[in-house]
């Protein structure tokens, strides 16, 4: 088994799904008492949040590439960052250190692919809605991507970083939610993508009817069937 090194904290509430999911596919596929070899580096969020509010996106780079180091340094096969804003990033941890990274974009594009959808709405963080880093992954495979108008992203976003990332969990949030994904879907969204990993902690499959795409679980089942390959 390969060993699987995540950069976790963005935040923490949703790192601890990544380790329950990736823990459960190995179970799945293994039996018995075997769990997932990995190592979690978890960053604190508050340093992230404000290079991300004040533009300073080189000096995350240069954070998250430090925890990307450690993390090989330490044994780790390959690399999974657990946000999808931070793969605005990417490229520049994956300068810093000679082990890949599992792009949490790319394994969405393939789940997307397996279910036949043409055009998503994405929901995220504004960064992830309105930048181009995360899109044009699924357009360069050609899945077109729907996002919400801009006071609509404004309100998705305050949810994330007020809510979602401290752990709390509203009811009107959740419909406040459901509502855009439906928007998204009346203007022709074949399903949405849950494109912030606090988001399937307020929005469930079961809530909806449109098909959902949790970046959390696909990223984390994907590192763990990774782990697990020859
Ligand atoms: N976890 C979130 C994401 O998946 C947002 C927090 C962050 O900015 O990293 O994008």
């Amino acid at each position: 088994m390969k060993t699987i090194g995540l950069i976790g904290g963005m935040s923490w509430e949703s790192t601890v799904p990544y380790y329950q999911v990736i823990n459960e596919t190995v179970k799945e596929k293994l039996g018995g008492l075997h769990s997932a070899q990995c190592i979690l580096y978890s960053v604190d969020f508050a340093e992230i949040e404000a290079c991300q509010a004040s533009g300073d996106w080189d000096r995350s780079a240069v954070i998250l590439g430090q925890a990307a180091m450690a993390l090989e340094k330490a044994g780790a096969d390959f690399i999974v960052i657990c946000t999808n804003a931070m793969h605005k990033v990417a490229p520049q941890i994956q300068a810093q250190i000679h082990i890949p990274i599992l792009h949490i974009a790319e394994m969405t594009a393939l789940e997307l692919e397996k279910a036949g959808i043409q055009t998503v709405g994405l929901l995220g963080t504004k960064y992830t809605m309105s930048q181009d880093f995360y899109k044009k992954v699924l357009v360069d495979r050609g899945i077109q991507v729907l996002v919400p108008p801009e006071s609509e992203m404004e309100t998705v976003n305050t949810i994330i970083y007020d809510e979602l990332c401290l752990g709390i969990i509203k009811d009107s949030s959740r419909q406040t939610y459901l509502r855009i994904m439906g928007e998204l879907a009346a203007r022709g969204a074949q399903g949405i993508i849950e494109g912030c990993t606090e988001i399937g902690l307020l929005v469930k499959q079961s809530d909806t009817k449109i098909p959902l795409f949790d970046t959390t679980l696909i990223h984390a089942r994907s590192a763990a069937l990774r782990a697990l390959e020859d």
